[in-house]
């Protein structure tokens, strides 16, 4: 039988399964071990390079040790650990009114759904939150963002579909500096299909909002989906090609999503990571733990 620990589907629990039972089994830490760990890792989404380098600080100084799974399973989580503790931040919040959130991402990463938790969060915290509905092309967006606004208790202000964002985000802004807002979040559209255009599309935006604030936006945050796996490492160099990404957001890590491309981000490009998604429900938006991910990675 494997060990308890091995029932999570984790790395460790794949490596020390059932072929060599109990979790306290110790086994030499060899150049074969090595190479399996780093195949693990990268079978768990960490990207080749991440995984070299967190096998290679986890074996340091130990090569030739008997170590059991447990052991293992500890010191690889805490390589993990050490690498996602610098970017386990809540947005930061400013006294700034309104502070502006620009949302920028591909469409189907969770932007309309991580705009409807983040405003419900910071209504709950007694914010007052304005959602500008900046992916006026799509009339599907701007109707679910609606929802997403009722649901929080939040107004969305919208425009006429294929009208100029920017002069919905000015509107915007208008409208949350004349309300005393403490928030104003915009989404924006998501088709990479055509750059140059989404590029000078989200510049506007940014030209427009500053007209009225020199420092917007104070935040930009990039939604990722964690089930495009390595995919996200791509779309992090694109977007902040497009924008100034100062943040991000990844969903969808309830589901099977194996999460380890969160340590590959974290480890090339140091963006603070301010929440993960865990579902498709108003409340399902959580703070990133470093300790709790890394043990579930490895578990
Ligand atoms: P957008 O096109 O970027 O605005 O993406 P949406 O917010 O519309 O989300 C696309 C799909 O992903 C929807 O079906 C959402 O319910 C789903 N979704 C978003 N975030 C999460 C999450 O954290 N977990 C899960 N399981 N689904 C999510």
């Amino acid at each position: 039988d494997p060990a308890p620990e091995a029932q999570g589907g984790g790395v460790l629990s794949r490596l020390f399964g059932r072929k060599t039972g109990p979790a306290e089994v110790k086994r030499v830490l060899d150049d074969d071990m090595v190479e399996s760990l780093e195949e693990l890792l990268i079978s768990a989404d960490m990207g080749v390079e991440t995984a070299l380098r967190v096998t290679a600080n986890m074996a340091e100084g130990r090569m030739g040790r008997r170590l059991s799974a447990r052991e293992i399973k500890e010191l690889l989580a805490s390589e993990i650990a050490r690498i996602m503790e610098p970017v386990a931040k809540p947005l930061p919040l400013y006294p700034t009114k309104p502070q502006v959130v620009l949302v920028v991402g591909v469409n189907g990463s969770g932007k309309t759904t991580t705009i409807g938790k983040l405003a419900s969060q910071f209504r709950a915290a007694g914010k007052k939150v304005v959602i500008a509905a900046g992916d006026t092309f799509r009339a599907a967006a701007v109707e679910q963002l609606q929802i997403w606004g009722d649901r929080a208790g939040v107004p969305v202000l919208t425009a006429p579909e294929g009208s100029d964002p920017a002069s919905l985000a000015f509107d915007a802004m208008t409208k949350a500096q004349a309300d005393g807002a403490d928030l104003l979040m915009i989404d924006t559209a998501g088709r990479l299909q055509n750059r140059a255009d989404l590029m000078e599309e989200l510049a506007k935006i940014v030209r427009v909002i500053r007209k009225k604030d020199p420092d917007a936006p104070h935040n930009t945050l990039l939604v990722l989906d964690a089930t495009t796996g390595q995919n996200a490492l791509s779309q992090v160099e694109t977007f902040q090609k497009l924008a100034d990404v100062s943040g991000l957001v990844m969903t969808k890590l309830d589901g099977t999503a194996k999460g380890g491309v969160l340590v590959a981000l974290a480890d090339r490009f140091g963006l603070p990571i301010h929440a993960i998604g865990v579902g498709e429900q108003i409340d399902d938006l959580a703070p990133f733990d470093p300790e709790e991910f890394a043990a579930a990675l490895t578990g």
